[in-house]
């Protein structure tokens, strides 16, 4: 797989990345495109088919694992997959697009090692994990229990940070905009000058 380089953010559920992707999308000098994830779990709110995920059932899903049609997948949460199809990348590189991730730790730095030379995996830490508590509360798309369980699995998630190329402090969500700017610009900036990529 040629192409253009890959942008991955990982951080636990609620940490804002989701936010901080959105925000580098909209900067188009750094010429990024969504990489949209198959998912097995259900839609949420106004989620559309395509555009925040490819929404697929298990049977679907496990077809694909068998066909070896993923990058990278991860039963995130019981029975809730998610993985990045390969297709899915080559469709953007095909575009001449850099490709930006929003996935979990585990799938993050999976990616990372199959192309290291060509990805920066940037992972997004929360101030607290009662502070993460209070913004998925806030979210209010999901019941205690699933909240509950993306809680247990934050502090398993933190714990994965220094594997990371860097990381950023959302404890103001204006500085760690301008931190995710300056540090994606930068890497695109130095790797572009690298030869093969
Ligand atoms: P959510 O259900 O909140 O949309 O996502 C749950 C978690 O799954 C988040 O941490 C999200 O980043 C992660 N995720 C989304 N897409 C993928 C993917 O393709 N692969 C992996 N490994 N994780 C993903």
């Amino acid at each position: 797989m040629k192409g253009g380089k890959l942008i991955i953010f990982s951080a636990p559920s609620g940490s804002g990345k989701t936010t901080i992707v959105r925000h580098l999308l909209a900067q188009s000098e750094l010429n990024l495109a969504f990489s949209i994830s198959a998912t097995s779990r259900p839609r949420r709110g106004k989620e559309k088919n395509g555009e925040h995920y490819y929404f697929l059932n298990v049977t679907q899903f496990k077809k694909h694992i068998k066909n070896e049609d993923f990058l990278e997948w991860e039963e995130v949460y019981r029975d809730n997959f998610y993985g990045t199809l390969k297709s899915e990348v080559e469709r953007l590189w095909a575009q001449g697009k850099n490709v930006i991730f929003d996935i979990d730790v585990a799938g993050g730095l999976r990616i990372k090692n199959k192309f290291p030379d060509k990805t920066l995996a940037v992972f997004v830490k929360p101030p607290s994990i009662d502070e993460l508590k209070i913004r998925l509360k806030k979210r209010s798309t999901e019941s205690d229990d699933k909240i509950n369980m993306r809680i247990a699995k934050a502090s398993v998630e933190l714990a994965t940070a220094p594997q990371f190329d860097h990381i950023i402090k959302n404890y103001d969500l204006e500085t760690a905009l301008s931190d995710a700017h300056k540090l994606v610009a930068n890497y695109l900036a130095e790797s572009s000058f690298k030869k093969d990529e």
